[in-house]
């Protein structure tokens, strides 16, 4: 049964994760007890934990590790570090890591772990305190078998190095497959960096063939010019695709007659936005989502498509490198005028499978070529597409509504398979 909670401009993102789920579950004539499992999360911790900062003085730090699924393997998902953090959203972040996971069809749960604090106002020496005692705060849960955390909003490759080697420390040996996305040094893999544009970018590649297409040619729009933004551009025009319009947090830019990715890039780096690139019109971050295109790739935040924008965006095929861009109002709009979009859960799923490779690797302490990677991840992401492609075929459904009925069949056969203990 569809949850009847309304939806408002900026949803609880809980009630939301619940809400699709349940919009999957009916699809999938999924039973009453199965649904009442998959609903919730497995495990909750909530950590308390004293940090000493630079003055000596003591602040306590409120975190969180959440589990929603495991019955695929271990618990996979990042950790982010945010003022505004909530057990809520951490719950829905970890139900959408099961999803992914399963999509990508990926041997893990799905996990997420987040502490409030607004790390830009503490030294780096106060964010090391602070993750090494929120790594041992959480260390029951976690482990390379248990549940494998990686970098999220605020955190990166350095606060990984950290947990890993808290997490060794207590061991007393190296345990590198504890956490991914850590420096190549100390056994991150090649090409993780660019997996989840790289994946955003295949996901296109099969649309155009599902579709009679190629990207030759295409108009792009891309809403955030980060990692995942502008390594999408590069590689996208890399296809024979123009990039038209491009943004970041302090405004837009568009010229329709084509941006090259690499000079917008240095751009970027020396002025610290794209805004005011030579020979371009400057655009706001929502008109760059209505701009004249055949593909809008939002890399940059939630619910930035919404009922109000949706009636006016002129693109052919959305790809959601970013996580939960679309409102589900909008989603509705935009399948109803005939725009494609390749939902987050499959789009953005190469940033955990090339993770996945970093496990493999740190688990075998052998290392692969990064060639042998990007190979790996095409035939990853070409299945999911396949899989999900061909359940929106067969159920005339959305291809979020695919994708997640894709995944919650997955998990919930896993589920079944290994029954309930005791
Ligand atoms: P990032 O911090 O490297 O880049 C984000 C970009 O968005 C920056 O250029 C920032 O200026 C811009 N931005 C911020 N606010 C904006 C706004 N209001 N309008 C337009 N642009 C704005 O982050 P990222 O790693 O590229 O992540 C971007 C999105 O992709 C997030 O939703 C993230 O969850 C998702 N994602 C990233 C990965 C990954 O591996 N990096 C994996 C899966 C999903």
């Amino acid at each position: 049964m569809a949850s009847k909670q309304p939806v408002v401009e900026a949803p609880n993102i809980w009630a939301v994760a619940q809400q699709q789920f349940d919009l999957a579950a009916d699809k999938l004539d999924l039973d009453d007890g199965m649904r009442r499992v998959l609903r919730v999360p497995q495990r909750e911790l909530t950590v308390n934990f004293p940090v000493t900062m630079d003055d000596r003085s003591v602040e306590v730090f409120t975190g969180y590790r959440v589990q929603h699924n495991v019955s695929r393997g271990p618990g996979k998902g990042g950790i982010r570090y945010h003022q505004d953090v909530t057990l809520d959203e951490v719950r829905a972040l970890a139900m959408w890591m099961s999803w992914k996971c399963a999509v990508v069809n990926i041997p893990y749960g799905g996990a997420k772990g987040g502490v409030i604090v607004d790390p830009k106002k503490l030294s780096t020496r106060e964010v090391e305190g602070l993750t090494r005692r929120f790594a041992t705060e959480i260390s029951p849960l976690i482990g390379p078998d248990r549940d494998i955390p990686a970098p999220d909003v605020n955190t990166n490759a350095q606060t990984m190095a950290w947990i890993m080697d808290t997490y060794s420390m207590h061991h007393g040996y190296t345990i590198a497959g504890v956490v991914t996305g850590k420096p190549i040094a100390i056994g991150g893999s090649l090409g993780r960096n660019e997996a989840t544009a790289r994946g955003a970018v295949f996901t296109l590649l099969s649309w155009a063939k599902a579709t009679g297409t190629s990207l030759e040619g295409l108009r792009v729009a891309i809403q955030g010019y980060g990692n995942a933004g502008s390594i999408a551009a590069t590689l996208l025009a890399e296809q024979g695709a123009m990039i038209v319009a491009a943004s970041d947090s302090s405004g837009g830019i568009h010229a329709p007659r084509g941006l090259d990715p690499a000079k917008v890039g240095a751009w970027k780096s020396e002025h610290g936005t794209v805004v005011g690139f030579p020979r371009a019109d400057e655009v706001s971050n929502q008109e760059i989502l209505e701009v004249d295109c055949d593909v809008l790739v939002p890399a940059a935040l939630e619910n930035q498509i919404t009922r109000h924008n949706a009636p006016r965006i002129k693109a052919r095929v959305v790809a959601e490198a970013a996580n939960g861009p679309t409102t589900p109002e909008a989603d509705a709009i935009l399948h109803d005028r005939g725009v494609f979009v390749i939902p987050d859960i499959l789009c953005n799923a190469g940033g955990v499978t090339v993770s996945y490779f970093e496990w493999v690797q740190d688990m075998q302490s052998f290392f692969w070529s990064e060639d042998r990677i990007n190979e790996s991840l095409r035939e990853i992401m070409d299945r999911a597409f396949d899989a999900v492609y061909a359940m929106s075929t067969r159920h005339e459904v959305d291809m979020r509504t695919a994708a997640y009925m894709v995944a919650v069949a997955r998990v919930a056969d896993a589920t079944t398979l290994r029954g309930l203990y005791p």
